[in-house]
């Protein structure tokens, strides 16, 4: 789903609201969240004794009174032993008026949304049931318009946008994400100046002769209970076609007649190139063989109802974002709200590799850049924490814009190739295509297919808040044979994480060109050395733009002349008791060991084994569990050995 709307309003909300609130407890919250989660008590679950398999949805539909008049039929499978009785979610403001089961009429009450349900018999985990919901009244609205009558240009329309909570406004089933049914019939029989458009394709079209329609749609595959939509109108029809191979896929645009017009028509053209490029970079489009298109309503934004965009602006970038839902959203659906990012960040994402395809990367690149200035407003995780608030599952800056820079930052990690593979084994796994899938399983995804474990990545920027700040220090060590920078990040201390642990690029310009490298940054204070081939001048951090984040400042620190050759100096004071100071310089980087020995030739103290940088050091040895005499100390690098006395007299 995608609003069409001006984010400088968005954004000076969103500010309000982040000053407003403390970050200490979020840390807390978070953690809160997590352990809940852990124990799946933070799902909407619907009925969770039970598996909706289907739904005919049977509708009469008036708009003068405005009214709906409907028999749902719900298959569901027992997930329990000895079920006897279930719920379905149905709003109060509906009038249920029986429920039939195939033996016969079935008790149940209707209150606080739910239609509790006795079965007719005691029901074994796997047996299937099937019972029919006859009910009618007037839908209620919520969200951002589940069931609304409305009129453009003087003509009566009827529309629904159930996400994510409006489906219970206008038909029973069991209202969360997590469980689709395997397909759906939906039956609308409305005055015949209506023309009806829903999911999937389209079976019959009858005119009732009594002034009625009816219109029967049928979605074959899995489908979210949210995802069904209605959209009646006086529609004008406008076909392209999808072709792959020797198939085509009809694509659908349904308008309303005083909108349509050439530079409608040209925008909505685009949609097969983007059918096209999507299929290259995240596989066939998953309806293939029923439809896709639009069909115009009347919220100024758009909504990825399967198979058939619900949409009031025609954006390129937003006919974009809808038809990447299909993937992200539709044929693998966030299994909670609280996964949202899912969905909308993956479609906003695609917006910018949509604008990247045709417009070359500049074009992806101010995208980004725009994703991540608006994402740096984004209040607590991307995890929404309060999914009661629709709003708040909504947030642009959180779910939308940090969503997408969390892709694209994943891209930058794992590299083009492995990024686009971790997207098609998600979308093609046989657990979560035409099924859902939570944050962690998509993690789970990218870290298999990766070989990575990208735990890390997921836990600070989806679970955690907030983004780095850093500050880089910049200094030139050098012989004249060798060249290095020594590039110190710092990074601000944060709530959560506490900092961010990243792979981070660096380029090095030299004398004698650029030097590319990527370090692995997981202290908030930690320096790389990195050796180029001519004197450095200067370091830009992340120059690829690949993290959100602020760069404070970058301090060139005074150069350093390497020494010349290798020495080990005498130690000072000498004789000594029982301290003395051992110093030693290297003209490059080696594996150095700096041992001390008895005058027998035994090893009494290790001062050093491991790799040190070019430079001068110093080691301080500690002699007081020795007792007075000759020493040795042999220093130890790379080829250069020398080994020098010192006393110690107590
Ligand atoms: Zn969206």
């Amino acid at each position: 789903m995608k609003r069409f709307l001006t984010i400088l309003i968005l954004l000076s909300s969103v500010s309000l609201f982040a000053q407003s609130a403390g970050n200490e407890c979020q840390t807390a919250k978070v953690r809160a969240f997590k352990q809940m989660k852990s124990m799946g008590k933070l799902y909407y679950p619907g009925d969770q004794n039970i598996d909706v398999t289907y739904y005919k949805l049977d509708l009469n539909i008036s708009y003068s009174p405005q009214q709906i008049t409907g028999a749902v039929t719900i298959d569901a499978k027992s997930l329990e032993d000895n079920l006897t009785s279930v719920f379905y979610d149905l709003q109060n403001a509906l009038t249920v008026d029986s429920v039939v089961a195939p033996s016969g009429r079935l008790t149940f009450t209707h209150s606080g949304n739910k239609i509790n349900l006795t079965l007719d018999r005691a029901y074994n985990i796997g047996e299937l049931f099937e019972v029919v919901v006859y009910y009618h009244g007037v839908p209620g609205s919520s969200g951002f318009g589940s069931f609304e009558f409305s009129s453009h240009s003087g003509h009566p329309i009827i529309w629904t946008l159930s996400e994510p909570y409006g489906a219970s406004d206008w038909f029973p089933g069991k209202d969360s994400p997590a469980d689709k049914v395997d397909s759906c019939d939906v039956i609308v029989t409305a005055a015949d100046n209506f023309y009806t458009v829903s999911n999937g394709v389209l079976i019959s079209e009858v005119d009732n002769g009594d002034g009625t329609k009816t219109f029967h749609w049928k979605e074959h595959h899995p489908i979210a209970q949210y995802l069904i939509s209605l959209a009646l109108t006086n529609y004008a029809e406008y076909d392209n076609y999808y072709v792959v191979g020797q198939d085509s896929m009809i694509v659908r645009h349904f308008n309303y007649p005083e909108n349509l017009n050439s530079t409608r028509e040209a925008r909505l053209n685009k949609t097969v190139g983007m059918l096209e490029y999507y299929h290259d970079i995240y596989g066939l489009y998953p309806y293939f063989d029923e439809k896709y298109g639009h069909a115009e309503f009347g919220w100024s934004g758009g909504m990825e109802h399967q198979t058939c965009t619900s949409i009031g602006a025609y954006g390129e970038t937003i006919i974009a974002h809808e038809l990447a839902h299909q993937w992200f959203g539709d044929k693998v659906t966030c299994a909670t709200w609280h996964d949202i990012w899912l969905n909308e960040g993956f479609a906003t994402y695609t917006e910018a590799l949509w604008l990247g395809h045709v417009y070359g990367e500049g074009a992806y690149d101010d995208r980004i850049a725009s994703y991540m200035s608006t994402a740096k407003y984004a209040y607590g995780p991307i995890y929404v924490q309060d999914i009661s608030n629709v709003n708040s599952i909504f947030n642009y800056a959180r779910s939308y814009a940090k969503g997408a820079v969390v892709i694209h930052m994943l891209r930058g990690i794992v590299g083009d190739s492995t990024f686009f593979n971790i997207l098609q084994s998600y979308l093609n796994d046989p657990r979560y295509a035409y099924n859902s899938a939570t944050t962690d399983q998509f993690a789970a995804v990218a870290s298999a297919v990766s070989g990575t474990d990208l735990t890390y990545f997921f836990d600070e920027w989806i679970y955690g808040e907030n983004y780095p700040k850093y500050r880089v220090e910049f200094k030139r060590v050098f012989s004249d044979s060798n060249y290095y920078a020594i590039v110190t990040l710092i990074q601000n201390t944060n709530t959560n994480p506490r900092f961010f642990t990243m792979p981070v690029q660096l380029k090095i310009t030299t004398e004698q060109g650029d030097t590319l490298v990527t370090v692995f940054n997981d202290a908030v204070n930690q320096s790389f050395l990195i050796e180029v081939n001519s004197y450095p001048l200067s370091v830009e951090m992340d120059p690829n733009n690949l993290i959100l984040k602020d760069i404070l400042g970058t301090t060139d620190v005074e150069d350093e002349t390497l020494p010349a050759e290798f020495t080990l100096s005498q130690n000072y004071p000498n004789p000594f008791n029982p301290t003395t100071k051992i110093n030693y310089a290297l003209p490059k980087d080696e594996f150095v060991t700096l041992k001390v020995f008895n005058i027998l030739g035994e090893e009494v103290a290790k001062l050093v084994e491991g790799r040190v940088t070019a430079g001068s050091h110093s080691v301080e040895f500690d002699a007081s569990n020795l007792s007075s005499g000759t020493y040795i100390y042999r220093l130890t690098a790379g080829k250069f050995v020398s080994t020098k006395k010192m006393i110690l007299l107590k």
